[in-house]
């Protein structure tokens, strides 16, 4: 090697970034580049320039940096002696301020020289590049199937986690879309949707089903980013998919619990008023007519209670079966509870009579699959079901619980027109059940309030003097308005207010019998009052009756009780000892609307009365019709036969009066002689005749 040779190499290598010495034999340096040189000034390496001995500076380190020393000192001894061609290592050599990397070679000086060039390079950058990927490649591979797309949507990466759940394998996905996935179960408005928000938003997310290799379909959370570059541009997507078939599996079968019948796998009512609520609510689409059918079927309890429940669950679930082959797809049948099912027609012509006509024709069906014999187990059963119907217009807004109402009404309806047969909800009805179900509540609260006053209307005998009076309760609302009896006793009796009213009357009737024993024009006075079915049964009405007049100490034998032949039919000998334990304490009893009933004398005899009262329609025939002649002479024959005393309601005219009398009926009430009057009014009337 020539001096000139020798000073260009020696430029050269000062050139170089990389770090370089040449150890001789022993590891003694003989030369070294700038590049050492500096770096052997700045720090660790200090002690390291020409004609230090390098080994001995690598074997003597300690520190941080003494065991990666030690293996240099090892590698450049194995070089030295032959036993090794080459050696390379890296190592850390970190500042306080910066992380940094560098790699050491060792090579035998060539020519068969005694030595080695030691070449140190700083690979910080290439260090921490690698260590991101492997980052990267870590966070690729997780438990989430991974896929990247260029921006096309063209796959460019997919995970093993991707492999696992869909079945494909990296070969069979790279340089397809994935559109391979695709289930079929969403439409193309679905994507484009998808699309559209992720190039709004640069993402995604949500549940999609997809399609795996082996064909099964499945739910999976999707989330999509787009990746941009420094430009802004687009370059890939990163899809991060997990399968959520079973977490989606325990939420079906929450929503099976909460929206379907166990026993039929029908949709239960929360999802039929669902379902129709959604069918009411997308109406403004449609201007078509939909129905509801409610279905129970007669007689269901009878076989719950001969054949067990078990086969009642049976029949259950044919009846549900045979429902749903009965609809068309769409249409939804349901199962209320109970033996109640109800089915949701919808989407029927928008002429109301043609669809009340498909419902009739659906109704038909249903009412011959479901009176077909059915096999439960090994009983043989027959069975029929009421339906009832209501249609609603697609296009007017209503309230479901309503519909469900309707039908219901009207299946009841079918039962009560002899069941095994199909009715339409109609709005009269519906309109008398509210009226009913308002007045009702009305007649609650007066009950509460006291809104009744007793009116009086007077009895006379022969001579037209007055002998008594019948109490007449009429309602009077707060706005002064008043109620005959005729409209809401019935209601009384139907919901059992009666027993207050009742109570209530007794209590008046009594004080005004108290008020009238206190003065002459009216102390000898009998007074009658009506007592309902519901009122005699009660079990401790006779004590309640005694109570009251104990209470206002009044004379029984003042007090009447007007019994109608119903009541009395009803129970019969537990009526009759009623009766006569009275009877024994004083009262009194006529027999109420006689003539109108089926009383035998027979068993008229058995009752302890003291009248019958001819009933007031009798009375208005009298004159007009022989044949009402006769009854009334018959009634009055029976009567004295019985030794009963006669009255006759309802006289209006003198004519029916001397008739009456001609007869043999002496005792007379009606507007002949007076209205029937509140107490004050009653008062000053009668102590003007006894003036
Ligand atoms: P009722 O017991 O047969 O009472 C006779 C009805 O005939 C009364 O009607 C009375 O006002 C009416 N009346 C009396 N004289 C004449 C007449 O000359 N011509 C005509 N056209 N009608 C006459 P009201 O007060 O409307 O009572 C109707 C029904 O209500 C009563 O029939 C009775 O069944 C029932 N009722 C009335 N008050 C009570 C009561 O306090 N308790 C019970 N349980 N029922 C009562
Ligand atoms: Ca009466
Ligand atoms: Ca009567």
């Amino acid at each position: 090697m020539n001096g000139d040779c020798a000073s260009f190499s020696c430029t050269v290598l000062d050139a170089l970034p990389e770090q370089i010495a040449v150890l001789d034999g022993d590891g003694f340096i003989v030369a070294v580049n700038d590049a050492w040189r500096q770096c052997g000034m700045e720090h660790v390496r200090a002690g390291t320039g020409v004609g230090a001995n390098y080994l001995e500076v690598c074997r003597r380190a300690d520190g941080a940096g003494a065991e990666h020393a030690a293996q240099a000192a090892a590698g450049i001894t194995a070089v030295l002696t032959g036993s090794r061609k080459q050696f390379q290592m890296e190592y850390p050599c970190h500042t306080s301020s910066r992380k940094r990397w560098f790699s050491m070679t060792v090579s035998p000086l060539a020519h068969g020289r005694r030595g080695v060039v030691v070449v140190h390079v700083e690979i910080t950058e290439r260090h921490e590049a690698e260590s991101r990927l492997r980052i990267a490649a870590t966070a690729f591979e997780s438990s989430e199937g991974m896929m990247v797309t260029d921006s096309r949507g063209m796959i460019l990466k997919v995970n093993q986690a991707f492999t696992r759940i869909t079945g494909y394998p990296p070969e069979e996905t790279i340089g397809r879309t994935p559109a391979m996935l695709r289930s079929g179960r969403h439409d193309p408005a679905f994507y484009k949707a998808m699309w559209q928000i992720i190039s709004r938003d640069d993402s995604w997310e949500g549940e999609i089903w997809n399609r795996r290799k082996n064909g099964e379909i499945y739910p999976e959370h999707l989330s999509i980013a787009a990746v941009r570059d420094e430009q802004g541009e687009i370059t890939h997507y990163v899809g991060a998919l997990t399968d959520i078939t079973l977490s989606k599996a325990a939420n079906d079968e929450i929503r099976n619990l909460a929206f379907y019948d166990p026993l039929t796998r029908l949709p239960n009512r929360r999802m039929l008023l669902e379902r129709l609520r959604q069918v009411l609510a997308a109406s403004n689409l449609h201007d078509n007519y939909g129905a509801l059918v409610f279905i129970d079927l007669d007689n269901f309890k009878t076989l719950n209670d001969t054949l067990g429940h078990n086969v009642g669950d049976l029949l259950l679930q044919q009846v549900g079966a045979r429902l749903q082959a009965c609809i068309r797809q769409g249409d939804t049948v349901a199962r209320l509870g109970g033996d109640e099912f109800v089915v949701l027609l919808e989407r029927m012509s928008n002429d109301p009579l043609e669809a009340a006509a498909q419902t009739e024709t659906l109704g038909a069906k249903i009412l011959e699959e479901l009176n077909r014999p059915y096999l439960l187990g090994v009983h043989p059963c027959h069975s029929t079901p009421s339906l009832g119907a209501t249609l609603f217009h697609q296009g007017k807004p209503s309230h479901p619980d309503e519909l469900l109402m309707q039908a219901d009404i009207a299946m009841y309806q079918a039962k009560q027109a002899g069941r095994n047969g199909m009715r339409f909800f109609d709005q009269q009805m519906q309109d008398a059940i509210n009226a009913h179900v308002r007045m009702e509540e009305a007649l609650r609260k007066a009950v509460e309030l006291r809104q009744f006053e007793l009116y009086y209307q007077v009895q006379v005998d022969q001579h037209g003097y007055p002998s008594g009076a019948e109490a007449l309760i009429r309602w009077i609302q707060s706005d002064g308005n008043c109620i005959s009896p005729a409209n809401f006793i019935p209601l009384a009796e139907e919901s059992g207010l009666i027993l207050q009213i009742g109570d209530w009357l007794l209590e008046t009737a009594c004080a005004q019998l108290r008020r009238w024993q206190s003065r002459p024009a009216t102390a000898h006075l009998v007074l009658a009052i009506n007592i309902s079915a519901a009122q005699l049964h009660q079990s401790d009405f006779c004590e309640r009756v005694q109570q009251q007049i104990r209470n206002f100490g009044i004379d029984p034998g003042k007090l009447k009780l007007e019994l109608t032949e119903g009541i009395l039919l009803k129970n019969i000998e537990e009526t009759i000892s009623k009766m006569q334990l009275l009877k024994q304490f004083g009262l009194k009893f006529s027999l109420d609307d006689f003539g109108t009933g089926y009383s035998s004398l027979q068993y008229l005899k058995r009752l302890p009365l003291s009248q019958l009262k001819i009933d007031q329609s009798f009375v208005r025939d009298l004159v007009s019709n022989n044949n009402g002649q006769a009854i009334v002479s018959t009634i009055i024959a029976m009567a004295h036969s019985l030794q009963l005393d006669v009255i006759a309601e309802g006289v209006e005219t003198h004519e029916q009066r001397s008739l009456l009398g001609k007869l043999g009926c002496h005792r007379y009430q009606g507007y002949l002689y007076g209205k029937p009057l509140p107490a004050s009014q009653f008062q000053q009337i009668l102590e003007l005749c006894d003036a």
